[in-house]
């Protein structure tokens, strides 16, 4: 932990004085904010100066898992903050809880805001004690994931696993999913942006770095332009690939539907890759598009004769199915993938949209 309690109840940031105060910090006694148990000072040659636990024992703040590269990083974006101006506290008690983001946030709009600097890995359950924890006190969350974690793979790829599109955010409607990155090695913050999921752990997006001094607090949640030709192709080149290839380590569900597909006399390599596109909600469903969008086809679609209509609760109880239930925590849309494919089809001249509800179709080619 970076702050201790003295016994008269002085809450100290051990990083913020000189050696030779330090020195002298170490005659007195100091208490953990958060169990009351004593704390002695580290401050080595290669750390940041904070405190420990003298036994190792069940603490909030015991951090024994907290590695510099973290501390260092949690230090930076608190003076970070401090220095714009706002009310940011370390380490602090989140009321009603025993919650202890790394920083604590008072907005100049009345919110609280949490923000977590998540270098190692967390479990799901701790993840959404946290994100709960948060939500009942009127907190909003933002993680801010460690540098460290950043597995960028070209220009706008990034291998982006399951537990890690967890902290997909998207704070308001109108914002494009993102990723927020900040190395404390390098100082720079890199907000991913425009993220489109794939299926896979191959994801697309654009990555703007800054280095973190160059940044206003509130920029972090900016739309930033978007190269949509070429996040586009690079979303429809890995679903090509991914029907190219056969399926050998597809799940069985994948693979069950494969041979359903098979036995109605199609292969999978006949799919028509213009019906594919890519829609920011992915992640609300478990398998990759090309399945349930071709499904979505094979299903409806395709018998629907044009200047016919089609309801979108039919389409979205057809790819029932294919969805997920969890979905990651700081999200605010709530529109179905099928919703957002029908109004893709919509812009290539498929269909015609007549009202929320209402699809009709335009072309007649039948796809298979
Ligand atoms: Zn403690």
């Amino acid at each position: 932990m970076l702050q201790a309690q003295l016994e008269d109840g002085r809450l100290i940031l051990l990083a913020a004085h000189q050696r030779e105060q330090i020195h002298n910090f170490r005659k007195r006694r100091f208490l953990c904010p958060a169990c009351r148990k004593s704390v002695i000072i580290r401050a080595g040659k290669k750390v940041i100066p904070h405190f420990a636990h003298e036994q190792i024992h069940d603490c909030e703040l015991d951090g024994t898992g907290e590695s510099l590269y973290h501390m260092r990083g949690k230090l930076q974006l608190f003076y970070w903050l401090k220095k714009q101006g706002y009310a940011v506290k370390l380490e602090e008690c989140v009321k009603e809880s025993a919650r202890r983001p790394d920083l604590l946030l008072h907005a100049p709009s009345g919110r609280e805001l949490a923000i977590e600097y998540q270098c190692a890995s967390i479990s799901d359950e701790e993840l959404l004690r946290r994100n709960e924890a948060y939500e009942r006190n009127g907190i909003i969350p933002i993680w801010i994931l460690g540098g460290n974690r950043l597995k960028r793979t070209s220009t706008y790829m990034l291998d982006l696993p399951k537990r890690e599109q967890r902290f997909l955010m998207q704070h308001k409607q109108s914002m494009p999913l993102q990723l927020l990155y900040y190395c404390s090695n390098t100082e720079t913050l890199c907000n991913v942006q425009h993220i489109l999921l794939t299926g896979k752990k191959q994801t697309i997006g654009q990555f703007f770095f800054r280095p973190l001094q160059r940044l206003r607090f509130p920029q972090l949640f900016h739309t930033l332009p978007k190269k949509l030709l070429e996040i586009n192709q690079a979303w429809h080149s890995i679903q090509a690939r991914a029907i190219a290839k056969p399926l050998t380590f597809a799940s069985a569900p994948i693979k069950r539907w494969v041979t359903r597909l098979y036995d109605n006399g199609l292969l999978l390599q006949d799919i028509p890759l213009y019906i594919l596109q890519p829609v920011e909600s992915q992640y609300q469903m478990s398998v990759p598009p090309y399945i349930w969008q071709t499904d979505l086809w094979l299903e409806q679609l395709d018998h629907i004769p044009v200047m016919e209509s089609v309801s979108l609760n039919r389409l979205v109880y057809v790819c029932r199915k294919w969805e997920v239930n969890t979905n990651p925590f700081a999200i605010s849309s709530n529109k179905h993938p099928v919703e957002s494919y029908m109004q893709r089809l919509c812009q290539h001249g498929w269909f015609d949209q007549i009202d929320s509800e209402t699809f009709v179709k335009k072309k007649g080619l039948s796809l298979f």
